[in-house]
Formats: structure tokens, C-alpha cells, sequence
């Protein structure tokens, strides 16, 4: 098992949850013209740390919680984990897509 980041992440990539992994599993890259963020399923080890992380709760904690997400999280993997980190954006940052909300 591991965690998904879901298409809420998709043009947001808020960056926080990078911090908190404590095995650096959490990669970026661009996925279908936007930015976006995956999980390495091979490395993630469910510690739960990056859930509470994220602004836009865009994150679930299982496969079965979003399958299509899980398969698009393992198949970016080996490219997004070749590219360099990214900064954070910035505190309060209000989401770029008007389907999500900052939960805090
Ligand atoms: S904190 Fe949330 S929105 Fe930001 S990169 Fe991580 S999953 Fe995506
Ligand atoms: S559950 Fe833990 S190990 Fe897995 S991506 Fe989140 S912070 Fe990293």
C-alpha cells in the first residue's frame, strides 16, 4: 500500500507535504500541461505525515481511495523522480482552481 496524491494536486502543487516526508518520496513534475506531484508507491512508507500537510486535502491515504490516481502516481515515478525539488508556495496561498478549497 501506499498514499496518493489525487487530481486535486493537478495546476496546484502546493509543495508542503515535500517538507514533512520523511523518505523523500514525494516528487515533482508536469502531467498533462500542468504541475503536478506524485508518491513513490516503492518507497512511501504510510506514516500519515503528509496528509495533515496539505492545504487542499489532496491526498488519500490508500490504492482503493483513488485507483486511477494510484496507477497515474506509479507511472510518473521514475520521471518525476529525476527532476529537481521545487520551492513551497507561499503561506495562505489561495488555490488556483475554483473546485478546491484550503482546509486550512
Ligand atoms: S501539499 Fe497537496 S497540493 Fe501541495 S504538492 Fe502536496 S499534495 Fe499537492
Ligand atoms: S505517507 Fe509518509 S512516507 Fe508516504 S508520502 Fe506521505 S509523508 Fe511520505
Amino acid at each position: 500500500m501506499a498514499y496518493v496524491i489525487t487530481e486535486k494536486c493537478l495546476a496546484e502543487r502546493y509543495g508542503d507535504c515535500v517538507e514533512v516526508c520523511p523518505v523523500d518520496c514525494i516528487h515533482p513534475g508536469t502531467y498533462k500541461g500542468d504541475v503536478f506531484m506524485i508518491i513513490d508507491p516503492k518507497e512511501c512508507i504510510d506514516c500519515g505525515a503528509c496528509i495533515p500537510a496539505c492545504p487542499i486535502d489532496a491526498i488519500v491515504d490508500a490504492v482503493d481511495k483513488d485507483p486511477e490516481y494510484a496507477k497515474i502516481n506509479a507511472d510518473l515515478t521514475e520521471e518525476f523522480k529525476k527532476n529537481p525539488k521545487i520551492e513551497t508556495r507561499p503561506p495562505g496561498d489561495q488555490p488556483r482552481k475554483s473546485t478546491n478549497k484550503r482546509v486550512f
